[in-house]
């Protein structure tokens, strides 16, 4: 069975890698991915860019989207286009979408893959150690009210915004395919999670919510929830 490539610590390129798939897969799809400048979105845009596609990485800080785009395209050869987006403002979104497919004239799949992490120390009252998951640790007694739902807006009304979006500008008429990256924490219900936890079930529910509504529409919809990955700033800071 063919083995996944070593991994390498942070947000940088694999030195090597040997393609699990058809290396053509995805040759000339185009992939929007929220947090592709670091993490696993960094690294789900390495991969699909070594199997031919095109990308856009989306998120808050631009000097972070524009390091990894130049990253990505130095290592596989194929075009990254870098954008500052909140996933909180739609109309940011819209802007983000509209940039894209002027560059690229269309759009296949959506990673939605931005964290929580980096609002982290603002977020809780108290702040115990993060925890995986790009998450930080904290009991729900001691959560503050904003924190829950900054942990909302940014996993739960995020995906549901940036969805909306490239439903109405392209999937509508053309298909695509939505990935939503969640987690399994809220799964049995876990300590010191409620936030992350509550946030992604309601991921996973939209997720089904929009797979019936707009599989018909020829629009694929589905969640992938990892457990925690080596490399990432999740991990490290657990
Ligand atoms: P990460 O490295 O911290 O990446 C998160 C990305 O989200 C960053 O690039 C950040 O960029 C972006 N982001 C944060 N707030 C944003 C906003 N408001 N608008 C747009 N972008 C925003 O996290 P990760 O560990 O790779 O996690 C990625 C996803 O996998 C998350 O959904 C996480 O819950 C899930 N997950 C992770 C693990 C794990 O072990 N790491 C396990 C299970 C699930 P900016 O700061 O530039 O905005």
């Amino acid at each position: 069975m063919a083995q996944p490539p070593p991994d390498v610590e942070g947000d940088d390129c694999l030195p090597a890698y040997r393609h699990l798939f058809c290396p053509d897969l995805l040759r000339d799809k185009v992939a929007f991915i929220t947090g592709g400048g670091s993490g696993i979105g960094f690294r789900i845009a390495e991969i699909f860019m070594r199997h031919g596609c095109h990308t856009v990485i989306a998120s808050r800080s631009l000097p972070r989207v524009l390091t990894a785009a130049r990253k990505l395209a130095g290592a596989t050869g194929r075009r990254c286009l870098p954008l500052s987006m909140d996933v909180r403002a739609p109309p940011a979104v819209m802007a983000a979408v509209d940039q894209a497919l002027k560059e690229f004239g269309r759009i296949d799949i959506l990673i939605n893959c931005e964290s929580v992490l980096s609002e982290a120390p603002a977020a809780p009252a108290v702040s115990h150690s993060a925890g995986a998951a790009g998450n930080f640790l904290c009991p729900a007694g001691a959560l503050s009210f904003n924190a829950f739902k900054t942990v909302m807006d940014i996993d739960t009304s995020g995906t549901f915004n940036v969805s909306r979006v490239l439903y109405e500008k392209f999937f509508r008429d053309h298909g695509g395919v939505i990935v939503n990256i969640t987690a399994t924490l809220g799964n049995r219900g876990q300590a010191l999670q409620v936030h992350a936890g509550s946030a992604k079930a309601a991921v996973d529910a939209m997720t089904r919510h929009l797979a019936v509504e707009w599989g018909p529409q020829n629009i694929r919809v589905n969640s992938l929830a990892p457990g925690p990955i080596s490399g990432t700033e999740g991990l490290r800071r657990l």
